[in-house]
């Protein structure tokens, strides 16, 4: 029976575990962390969709319908509501959810927890197994759903394709705490601010179990005590719902960068953060970590006796690509033109009329709401934006660039060639990784 070694407990391969499991591998899942401390404590939005499309009957109480998020300029002005899929996308509770992926894994797999891998086996070009701080295990696959940080893909051989480093702009460094609530006239709002007080977000929701108040405060450097007190206060004069009494806090951190260009070597598949599948825009990667699981598992199913080889896992890259890494990629080249501009010049964008939810839609390829466009408020938003060399620029070199992204992204060669596949992840890193300086320089000469 051929062996498959799931390195974490993240969502894509838990749920890549069982259907593995039932095809008659024999599968093990990794885990570093002790059980009960997994997930975390608080509730995520995903699509309305998203669990079903993958055939996941997540228990109801893990779900309730999604709060749906006001966005702010840097000043506390000019809202941005939030496109919300058919009104229908849902809160999941992220215990909850790895608990249930936890459960319908029991009977099929082994799972070991307090169990830290350290490195891969590799031999003759081929990853074999693992090392863990309690022995070595031997396997034919070892998928890792380790996370952004993940001990074993950057130390993979440079022709894996798979070891690129981390950029200290790759991730943003999070706090997330649930904070008691004021009692208040009106229900307060999930609200979502850009660059407030120094950070680089920050948001201030109801908190449904606790009855408190669900902060994030996000930043690409750390976040002192005092940036955090900061924060906090301007959150506080925005928010008279936010209390003083901390009843809950977490530090993660979230990756923002476009995805990894290869995602399998020899006898090694990545999944999930390990593999930067979030959305470039907010982070969010719980929907395309199930769905990258789904399609790894229909490739290994079509695979039946063949090796696990970086030619015949390459038709994971490409559904991935298909499915996710173009868009992801395009987006990934937007939010660098949100990074470049000022503050101020933030601001006026939001306040122009230029954006509004149907806009926000369509540069996040949200099909159900890109007929919410309000065409007059854009023309309106465009005739005040329009002497804005500056801004003007800067989206046009956006948009230009973003399209480039998703195309060059899409040429990836569809059949497996070593040469080739490198030669194209070398364009795309090279094109991503100048995106934002190349975004930044074009705003700050139209500036001039
Ligand atoms: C504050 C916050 C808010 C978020 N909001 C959303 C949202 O609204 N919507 C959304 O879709 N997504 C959201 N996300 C992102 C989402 O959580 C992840 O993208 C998604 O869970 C995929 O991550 P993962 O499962 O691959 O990795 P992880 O969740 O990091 O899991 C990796 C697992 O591997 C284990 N591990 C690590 N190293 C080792 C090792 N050496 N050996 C064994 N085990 C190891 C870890 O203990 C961990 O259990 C949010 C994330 C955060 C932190």
């Amino acid at each position: 029976m051929r062996k498959i070694i799931v390195i974490g407990a993240g969502i894509g391969g838990l749920y890549a575990a069982k259907p593995l499991s039932e095809m008659g591998y024999n599968v093990t899942v990794i885990e570093a962390r002790r059980r009960e401390d997994l997930g975390y404590p608080w509730y995520d939005s995903v699509e309305p969709t998203t669990f079903t499309d993958v055939g996941l009957d997540v228990p109801e109480d893990a779900v309730i319908p999604k709060q749906v998020l006001n966005y702010y300029a840097p000043s506390g002005e000019g809202k941005i509501k939030q496109p919300d899929r058919a009104g229908k996308s849902l809160d999941v509770h992220r215990e909850k959810l790895i608990r249930f992926l936890l459960s319908r894994l029991e009977p099929h797999c082994a799972l070991r927890f307090e169990e830290r891998v350290k490195e891969l086996v590799i031999e003759k070009g081929a990853v074999k197994g693992v090392v863990t701080d309690k022995e070595t295990l031997d396997a034919d696959l070892v998928i890792d759903s380790s996370g952004l940080f993940s001990p074993c893909r950057t130390a993979t051989p440079d022709d894996f394709l798979l070891n690129d480093p981390l950029h200290e702009n790759d991730y943003i460094v999070a706090y997330r705490e649930v904070y008691s609530r004021e009692s208040t006239d009106k229900e307060p709002r999930p609200n979502v601010y850009l660059y407030p007080a120094g950070l680089m977000l920050a948001w201030c929701k109801t908190e449904p179990d606790m009855g408190g108040m669900d902060v994030f405060l996000g930043s690409y450097e750390e976040i002192t005590s005092e940036g955090k007190a900061k924060a906090l206060d301007f959150l506080r004069a925005h928010n008279p719902a936010l209390g003083g009494e901390l009843l809950s806090t977490r530090k993660e951190c979230v990756p923002l960068r476009y995805p990894l260009g290869v995602l399998a070597a020899d006898g090694y598949a990545v999944i999930g953060n390990a593999a930067f599948m979030t959305q470039p825009f907010c982070g969010s990667g719980i929907e395309v970590s199930l769905k990258a699981a789904m399609d790894l598992v229909s490739v290994i199913r079509e695979l039946k006796d063949a090796p696990f080889t970086a030619e015949y896992l390459w038709k994971y890259t490409l559904l991935f690509v298909k499915r996710f890494g173009a868009y992801y990629a395009a987006q990934y080249v937007f939010r660098q033109a949100i990074e470049a501009l000022s503050p101020e010049d933030l601001d006026f964008i939001f306040t122009s009329g230029l954006f509004d939810k149907g806009v926000v839609a369509l540069a996040t390829f949200d099909k159900a709401h890109i007929k919410d466009i309000d065409v007059r408020g854009f023309f309106r938003g465009f005739l005040s934006t329009w002497h804005r060399k500056d801004i003007v620029t800067t989206v046009r070199e956006a948009f230009n660039r973003a399209v480039r992204a998703y195309l060059l992204t899409r040429t990836l060669p569809v059949k497996y060639d070593k040469t080739k596949v490198a030669t194209w992840k070398g364009q795309y890193d090279a094109f991503m990784r100048a995106a934002a300086g190349e975004i930044r320089r074009a705003y700050l000469d139209a500036k001039k």
